[in-house]
């Protein structure tokens, strides 16, 4: 039996003009948490809406629950729940009021539509400021309500542009909590954009990196963020400097960040290599564990690699 993709694109192309806001995007997602990652520009705006056909693509395919988009524009928008980037909301509406409303435009009876209206508020931590005009809540509360109305079609699929944004750091990982909670609690898929590189680190396990329209990267986070091989972070006692010399004598390539030294340690000679010539150098060890990739070294790694010619 096969198995149907979260997402499929294929040879998308967007122009605004003369603008090219996504260039040939092929990639597949599963089910799951997934992190839409790129600076400001790169087009992720964008692609969030070529999955709810808000923008048309220029040229390729786009297919959600293996339902081609353009084809299926209404079918696809009733199982994806869409919070747009921005905190706008409608002031004068009480939180209740505004989740209602959202509930039965997905097509939800009077009655129905407030009843998961009441449940999503309490979810998202607004059960009592439920009765209060959005036009009082702070951003962080307004985010929440905003999340509210893009849960409360029950969707398989959520999409979610920018909600950090704004966002102390508080209101920023209590919003993240949530966002990670979702999956485990409804079953849903959530594509997160963000350019903020921990909130996909805290939060996915797959993550796109979009860059100037084209997608670097698409697929799981770990091999991006596992330990590097042969490479150790070590910090010494004494003079890191001292440390350093008698490693790179040894064969070993240094850098230095701060008073850490990162050593890739030739030949497979690992962490006992390094341990033999500190101790031979009479300097003391104090940490000494192999270097774990971060989501952000990965990032720009990849865009070096995209910036980079490839060698003929
Ligand atoms: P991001 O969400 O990553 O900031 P966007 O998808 O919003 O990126 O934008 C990608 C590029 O397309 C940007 O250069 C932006 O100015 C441009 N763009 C976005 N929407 C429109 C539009 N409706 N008309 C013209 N240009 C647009
Ligand atoms: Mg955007």
């Amino acid at each position: 039996m096969r198995c149907v993709a979260l997402v499929e694109l294929r040879d998308v192309e967007k122009f605004y003009g003369d603008l090219h806001a996504l260039k040939s995007v092929t990639l597949t997602l599963e089910a799951g948490r997934i992190g839409l990652l790129g600076p400001n520009g790169a087009g992720k705006s964008t692609f969030l809406k070529s999955l709810l056909g808000l923008v048309i693509p220029t040229s390729g395919t786009v297919k959600v629950f293996d339902l081609e988009v353009a084809r299926n524009p209404f079918e696809v928008r009733a199982r994806v729940g869409y919070m747009p980037e921005g905190d706008h909301v409608m002031p004068e509406l009480t939180a209740l009021e505004y989740a209602s409303f959202a509930a039965k435009l997905c097509g939800l009876p009077d009655k129905e539509a407030v009843g998961r209206a009441h449940l999503v508020l309490q979810y998202v931590g607004l059960g009592e400021a439920r009765y209060r005009k959005l036009g009082s809540y702070s951003t962080g509360m307004r985010q929440r309500a905003r999340l509210a109305q893009a849960l409360v079609g029950d969707p398989k699929l959520l999409l979610l542009d920018e909600p950090t944004s704004g966002l102390d750091p508080r209101g920023r990982d209590e919003m993240l909590a949530l966002i990670h909670d979702i999956p485990t609690r409804t079953g849903a898929s959530v594509i997160l954009s963000t350019h903020i590189l921990p909130d996909v680190e805290k939060t996915c396990d797959q993550v796109i990196v979009l860059a100037g329209g084209q997608a670097l990267y698409a697929g799981a986070l770990a091999p991006l963020i596992r330990p590097e091989e042969g490479i150790f972070e070590v910090r010494t006692k004494g003079d890191p400097a001292r440390l350093r010399t008698a490693l790179e004598l040894s064969q070993c390539i240094v850098t230095m960040q701060g008073t850490t030294l990162e050593v890739r340690v030739p030949h497979n000679g690992g962490a006992a290599h390094v341990v033999r010539v500190a101790v031979e150098a009479g300097c003391q060890l104090r940490h000494l564990a192999p270097l774990q990739h971060t989501l952000e070294r990965a990032f720009f790694e990849t865009l070096e690699k995209a910036a980079s010619p490839t060698p003929a």
